[in-house]
């Protein structure tokens, strides 16, 4: 129910920025809120919530992306990949969100919980087995990420 074959690396389509987990990720969610699809330019984003202690940067990022709600979006300041996302909450829990399509072997990555498909696009498929029409309530987080641990995808 471990075996995450930790750590993982990570970097931006060019390279510039590096990152590095050493923890288990605690969750792994799909969101299809129309702002994750002027993001990603995509259907919906992927999320990975790690650890902040177990996640390092190497090279610096910018912030963009102003969102509806007080998330920081870190990005490459060359090739402008979405690399991970902050936000006072998730500080004070001690977790950030990593978009996990920058991992050097994403072939794993499937979501586990799937978000706001009430703004889902009609041909998006993600296999997550809880869906939300909006957010799980707080109370459901503790249970999703307990299930989680023992089922979540794993790197192979
Ligand atoms: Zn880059
Ligand atoms: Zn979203």
């Amino acid at each position: 129910m471990s075996n995450w074959k930790l750590p993982w690396n990570a970097s931006c389509l060019c390279g510039q920025v590096k990152m590095r987990i050493t923890a288990a990720p605690v969750i792994a969610m799909a969101c299809h809120c129309t702002g994750c699809q002027k993001l990603t330019s995509g259907a919906y984003s992927l999320t990975l919530m790690l650890p902040t202690a177990g996640f390092s940067v190497e090279g610096e990022t910018q912030v963009g992306a102003l969102h509806r709600d007080d998330s920081t979006h870190h990005y490459c300041p060359r090739c402008l990949s979405w690399l991970y996302t902050t936000s006072p909450n998730l500080t004070a829990m001690g977790f950030l969100n990593f978009r996990p399509t920058m991992l050097e072997d994403a072939s794993w990555v499937a979501p586990f919980v799937e978000s706001q498909t009430a703004e889902k696009l009609p041909g998006a498929m993600t296999g997550a087995k809880h869906s939300f029409e909006r957010w799980p309530a707080p109370e459901d987080y503790g249970r999703l990420m307990q299930e989680y641990a023992l089922e979540g995808a794993r790197p192979r």
